[in-house]
């Protein structure tokens, strides 16, 4: 028996049934659903993309999977060429794990790391923004701040190695001011929080925020995994300010193959690279560098540049905009849009219960949580289809 993900399984409703799946539609026996979330924002390009089914075939017809433990092949070594290239500034050394998660675990090892290798161990703390999120593992919940989680907190006492700050300036040098010495990193989800309520925040933040990192020498990470490859409406945040490392997840492969990517700059990279065994990054995810998964990531990001996503994204953005500029609704507490992301957040969560039926039956997947309606549609949706996703959204809350 499956047991399914944040579900109590007594009183859990059952899940929809799928059967088929193409371009931005899932099937059901009795329903043709838009995907409006993208299988957790991964399926950028929609389902069955034919391009991809093929590269995953042919890589199939070699092999699947190979370790990267002594042996290395071309699928691997095509696509961290490929992000080299398409990656902003010295991002350019890739080390592959199968997810989101492990990939941030990777991010803060090197992190703790780099400064150890350089023989200064008090640099023990991680900087991170509240609500946020980055991953479900142990490290990527201490330093995450869903409330989901907030029972570790409770069972192991206070967090000793994280600060959270709220998006504000003031927050951030303060933050500095105090603990810049026992700081290795700051991670953050770039402009957009996702899991944490899609939350949305200016990008002087980050400019301020890689100043004092570079004034204190404390390590910048973007955690990426949702915002990469053009949800903020831009390619990468990363290329409005410049982090030391990197996470890549969740449409890293379209959404075709768990995988994931944590890459770093040359100043990282160099903080391990030398004679001593012991400054070597001691991580190797058994499925690192899947074949399949690579080979499935380096088209999706040849299909990204080639087709022109940006202006997809950008025409996403203007519609969504456009759908939702006369909205009001006594529920809603504000409407968020940026980029392929668009968030009607409520007052009160049991206002958003029974939307996930009602959707249903109008042919539209959603999947509220909490106090958050939103939708993060496959780029290549049509315009007849966006407006439908987005009628849906606003038909709720005039029958309510
Ligand atoms: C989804 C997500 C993760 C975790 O990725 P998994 O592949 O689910 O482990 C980490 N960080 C952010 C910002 C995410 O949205």
């Amino acid at each position: 028996m499956i047991w399914y993900p944040y579900q109590q399984m007594k009183t859990m409703k059952t899940p929809y049934k799928i059967t088929d799946a193409g371009g931005v539609y899932l099937y059901t026996e009795d329903q043709k659903l838009i995907d409006s979330v993208s299988s957790w924002w991964s399926v950028i390009h929609g389902y069955k993309h034919p391009v991809l089914t093929e590269a995953i075939k042919n890589q199939a017809d070699r092999f699947s999977h190979v370790m990267l433990g002594g042996l290395t092949h071309e699928p691997a070594e095509l696509l961290s060429e490929k992000l080299e290239a398409f990656l902003p500034g010295d991002l350019d050394y890739c080390f592959f794990s199968d997810s989101g998660s492990v990939a941030v675990e990777v991010a803060l090892k090197m992190a703790l790391q780099f400064y150890v290798n350089r023989g200064d161990w008090k640099r023990t703390k991680i900087l991170s923004l509240t609500h946020a999120y980055h991953g479900d593992t142990f490290k990527t919940m201490e330093a995450g701040d869903d409330e989901d989680y907030h029972f570790i907190l409770e069972a192991y006492g206070e967090k000793k190695y994280v600060i959270h700050i709220p998006t504000t300036i003031d927050a951030l040098e303060d933050a500095f001011e105090k603990y810049h010495d026992e700081l290795n990193c700051f991670i953050v989800e770039p402009l957009l929080q996702g899991a944490g309520g899609m939350r949305m925040y200016d990008v002087s933040f980050l400019q301020r925020a890689r100043e004092l990192c570079d004034q204190y020498d404390v390590l910048l990470i973007f955690d990426e995994v949702a915002t990469g490859f053009g949800r903020t409406g831009n390619r990468f945040v990363a290329d409005l300010v410049l982090p030391d490392i990197l996470v890549l997840g969740k449409a890293l492969t379209g959404g075709y193959i768990g995988h994931a990517v944590t890459v770093s700059n040359h100043k990282v990279y160099n903080g391990f690279y030398g004679d001593e065994a012991e400054k070597a990054l001691m991580h190797g995810p058994t499925f690192m560098g899947n074949a399949l998964a690579c080979s499935v990531a380096l088209k999706s990001i040849e299909l990204f540049e080639k087709e022109d996503y940006m202006s997809k994204i950008h025409r996403i953005e203007e519609i969504t905009r456009r759908e939702l500029l006369d909205f009001t609704s006594d529920k809603v507490r504000e409407v968020r849009i940026m980029g392929g992301c668009v968030c009607l957040e409520v007052y009160d969560s049991s206002s958003l219960k029974g939307y996930q039926q009602f959707a249903y039956e109008r042919g539209v997947f959603s999947r509220p949580f909490l106090n958050y309606m939103y939708a993060m549609v496959p780029y290549i949706i049509s315009e007849e289809e966006l407006v439908k996703v987005i009628d849906t959204m606003k038909e709720w809350f005039a029958r309510t």
